[in-house]
């Protein structure tokens, strides 16, 4: 039985160029829109040019800055429709002003917005508003010279003790998984060869987090050692049930093997955690695998992130809308209510779950990744 709603599951099956690296999930949107602005513009141009390659025939230049048609008769019918768009668009001054974005990073940089996955917790849900597309953005060359202004400015993450050493720290996968959709837009390449050549006035991190392997064309890019790629990864239980349009675990891992032998600083991100089934076996066999894909990489830079299952009320609906059959617990009566910033309510484990959780994988981490440098527990 699949969770999924009637959206294709449009994969394609691809080589990536390195007979070492496992074949990877492609997304093939049915529809292309791009906006008369995004058209005009170089980087948007070759986006149109790589779904063209790609074989996408619902290609639409648009008179106007103005996406059309994306909803349907009903929720599931608009989310079918959005997840299977993919927009060209460029982003509004607004979004140009960066936020901070603790404890992730210092500065949020969006390349993109929306997913073409299907998680059935999707943290995007109740992030970003409307129907589910996913927008990406065509003036990446403005989007990127706007990070000098931001550099030692105000950093927010990068005066701990663990992230000192890394400096300005921008987060490029806060709304979007920028691997996922790297084959149609060329932007993570060319925000890594940005930032690993320009000159900075001070040090510099990218972070980019994803659930796809299809790191092929990232490996020999002049990277400086300034962007860190992690991926997120989860338990056998919680993958297998949840995680819809992604690629399977075992080859995000050994994507982050390949990764860390071409010298990118790497990092897993364990999230969303939860305490399903035999958890304790099963997420020390996921670190298992990542120390056997790991084993031997010279000078190895590597973090641990580790973030357990939240939802808000207003992702809860979102994600009902979306998986009216999901069994993924959202049980207001089996959480803690916690109040975040602005009066905004997230529900959480209970405080003995937690505790259980957090010494479990402070252990586990230690023993099994020692290299690993844990950057927060949330
Ligand atoms: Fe959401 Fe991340 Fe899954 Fe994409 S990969 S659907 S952004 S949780």
């Amino acid at each position: 039985m699949t969770l999924l709603p009637t959206a294709p599951d449009p994969v394609t099956d691809t080589d990536i160029g390195r007979a070492a690296l496992p074949r990877t999930r492609l997304w093939v949107p049915r529809h292309v829109q791009v906006t008369r602005s995004a058209s005009e513009l170089p980087h948007g141009q070759r986006i149109i040019a790589r779904c063209e390659a790609a074989g996408i025939d619902d290609i639409e230049v648009l008179s106007g800055d103005r996406l059309t048609g994306l909803r349907g008769g009903d929720e599931r019918e608009t989310y079918a429709r959005a997840k299977a768009t993919l927009a060209v668009v460029v982003s509004p001054p607004s979004k140009r002003r960066l936020v901070p974005i603790p404890p992730s990073a210092d500065w949020r940089l969006d390349l993109a917005e929306g997913c073409p996955a299907h998680c059935q917790y999707c943290y995007l849900a109740g992030s970003l508003g409307g129907p589910p597309v996913t927008r990406v953005f065509a003036n990446l060359p403005e989007i990127l010279a706007g990070m000098d202004g931001y550099v030692g400015a105000g950093a927010v993450t990068s005066g701990t003790d663990e992230r000192g050493h890394e400096g300005t720290t921008f987060e490029a996968s806060c709304y979007t998984d920028p691997l996922g959709i790297e084959h149609l837009t060329g932007s993570l390449s060319e925000a890594i060869s940005h930032i690993g050549t320009h000159s900075f006035a001070g040090p510099v991190q990218l972070r980019a987090t994803t659930k796809f392997a299809g790191v092929g064309p990232l490996l020999d890019l002049p990277h400086g050692g300034r962007t860190r790629i992690r991926v997120s990864v989860n338990s056998a239980a919680v993958s297998r049930r949840f995680e819809g349009g992604t690629d399977r675990v075992a080859a995000r891992l050994h994507a982050l093997g390949s990764l860390a032998r071409a010298g990118y600083p790497v990092g897993l991100t364990i999230a969303p955690i939860m305490p399903l089934d035999d958890w304790r076996a099963e997420y020390g066999a996921l670190l298992d695998a990542a120390a056997a894909e790991l084993a031997g990489v010279p000078d190895l830079d590597l973090t641990a992130e580790c973030i357990t299952h939240r939802f808000t009320p207003g992702s809860k609906q979102v994600l009902e809308s979306w998986y009216p059959r999901t069994r993924l617990e959202m049980d207001p009566d089996e959480r803690t209510r916690k109040h975040g910033r602005y009066g905004s309510v997230k529900y959480v484990y209970p405080v003995a779950v937690m505790r259980e959780m957090r010494a479990w994988f402070d252990d586990a981490l230690a023993e099994r990744l020692p290299a690993a440098r844990t950057l927060y527990w949330t």
